[in-house]
């Protein structure tokens, strides 16, 4: 089968019938006829469809050299700097579709399918076989995964330990071992995209897990029995019209908790049981921290273009680029932009191959560029507010400019660069990805993406060599003495 279109995809999600709960009821009926889910899956239909498209096939898809049909480009093994960049331009060429706001493409989840596939015999002689299958599955058929790393937000304090029996467990664990499979019970978070997925990957929560009944790894078909999608509030219901809703109408991902209840999970789809010791490799010798990493960076550059895009649009429309300090926000803008290039040129430039026969970026750069982004990505947020001012709120809806009022709309409301309904639709734009619920999720999405930027940043402080720079000190103190 291989690269599906747009339409096998939303079929196939709506032939799961997953079970997904939102605004507290079940849904029944097909997911892509929910108000919803109807624009998220239409919008990533299209970028499946462009993989069938001449002259984007040779960028999105490749050729398996055993296999006739070409596969998506995410489950491609990168063996070179060139396939690197390749992967590079593939990435952005779909982010490109939503200005970097879709933070869970199908590449991303397929990214660390493809890096465990490729390193299957980093796990147990038991598991390596299901790793690899599983990931030949998922090319062949193009499947998309949602993906599940933390607990529950409970009780974050240093010390705590959740000991519960069976009536009170919180966070998902194993309960039982049967000749079928395990059995997990409780609860995971946060799903992005949880339900619209063909399948959904468990990886361990990490740190020192000192329980083993909380030490596994697994990908499951979302729609196995037991598995609970519990949906937040949709951004996009109601907000369908594009012209009012850019964004919302068309990438609203929706999140979701995880619930596993007394989920059985097969042993051919088990990687990982109740192995401590192989619990935090998983995610370093594999690289699949940096594999991921290197995905994000290349759509967080893209968000930066469409950012400055719209800034310098705005500015432009409303005729304040002469200001200094206008002039001083938007170049922070190119600013971010050119360090976030210039780190993944960095990474690309300085990859490594690794013991699978994956060409592996160098983590530094990318590192400093993610741990950088999460907090770069909120000020320059704030810059677009501070320039577009009262615009952001003075905003009538396509209804507006049809009705009585649109003659009023379109005099007062003119810009000097754009007439009233062209001005206000670039507003819209900039509101939806800054105010917006949907805008306001994006800037909490980049602040959390990837883990807790504390524990990142000192992650980075902690695994960078820095004997160097001290011995650089200490040698310059002795020439002085
Ligand atoms: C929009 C969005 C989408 C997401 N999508 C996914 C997804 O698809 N899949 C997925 O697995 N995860 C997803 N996440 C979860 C994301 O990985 C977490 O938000 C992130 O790892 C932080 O964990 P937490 O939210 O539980 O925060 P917490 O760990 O609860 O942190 C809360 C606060 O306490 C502080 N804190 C807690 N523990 C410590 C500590 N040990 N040391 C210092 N400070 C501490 C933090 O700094 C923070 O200020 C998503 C998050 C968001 C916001």
């Amino acid at each position: 089968m291989a690269i599906i279109t747009g339409k096998q995809y939303v079929e196939r999600i709506d032939s799961l019938k997953n079970e997904v709960w939102i605004d507290g009821e079940k849904v029944c009926g097909n997911l892509s006829e929910h108000p919803a889910f109807k624009g998220i899956l239409q919008s990533k239909g299209k970028l499946y469809d462009l993989q069938h498209d001449p002259n984007l096939a040779p960028s999105l898809t490749y050729q398996v050299h055993d296999e006739k049909s070409r596969c998506n480009f995410a489950f491609e093994q990168p063996t070179s700097i060139e396939a690197l960049k390749k992967r590079k331009e593939a990435t952005q060429l779909w982010a490109r579709k939503s200005g970097g706001t879709l933070g869970r493409s199908p590449d991303y989840i397929n990214t660390a399918i493809m890096t465990l596939g490729s390193s299957y015999s980093f796990f147990d002689q038991r598991f390596s076989q299901n790793v690899k299958r599983v990931f030949e599955h998922a090319r062949k058929n193009d499947l998309s995964f949602t993906h599940t790393f933390i607990n529950p937000q409970v009780n974050r304090s240093p010390h705590y330990i959740e000991f519960s029996d069976k009536e009170e467990i919180i966070a998902a664990k194993i309960i039982a071992e049967k000749k079928e499979g395990i059995v997990i019970h409780g609860a995971r978070l946060l799903a992005t995209q949880g339900g619209i997925t063909d399948e959904v990957l468990v990886l361990p929560v990490g740190g020192n897990s000192i329980d083993p009944a909380y030490v596994y790894a697994f990908a499951i078909p979302s729609n196995t029995p037991g598995l609970k999608f519990l949906c937040r509030q949709s951004y996009a219901k109601g907000c369908s019209n594009r012209f009012d809703y850019p964004l919302t109408s068309q990438f609203d991902e929706v999140d979701s908790v995880v619930v596993f209840d007394h989920v059985l999970v097969p042993w051919d789809r088990v990687f990982l049981y109740k192995d401590l010791n192989a619990v935090g490799r998983i995610f370093t010798e594999t690289n699949l921290n940096i594999m991921l990493l290197f995905q994000a960076v290349c759509r967080q550059i893209v968000k930066t273009e469409f950012l400055l895009g719209i800034s310098e649009s705005l500015a432009q429309t409303i005729a304040i680029t002469d200001y200094q300090h206008v002039q001083e926000k938007l170049s922070q803008m190119i600013v971010t932009l050119e360090i976030m290039t210039s780190l993944l040129y960095k990474a690309e430039a300085e990859a490594t191959l690794n013991q699978f026969g994956t060409m592996v970026p160098n983590p530094k750069p990318l590192m400093a560029a993610s741990t950088y982004y999460q907090k770069e990505y909120s000020r320059l947020i704030e810059y677009m507010q501070m320039l577009g001012a009262s615009g952001f709120i003075s905003l009538p809806t396509e209804q507006d400019f049809n009705s009585d009022i649109g003659i009023d709309l379109k005099q007062y409301l003119q810009a000097k660069g754009a007439p009233a309904k062209e001005r206000v639709q670039l507003f819209r734009l900039a509101w939806d990805l800054t105010m917006s619920p949907f805008g306001s999720r994006q800037t909490q999405y980049e602040r959390f993406f990837f883990g807790d930027p504390i524990r990142l940043s000192s992650a980075l402080y902690h695994s960078y060599d820095k004997t160097e720079f001290v011995d650089l000190v200490q040698s310059f103190l002795k020439k002085t003495n």
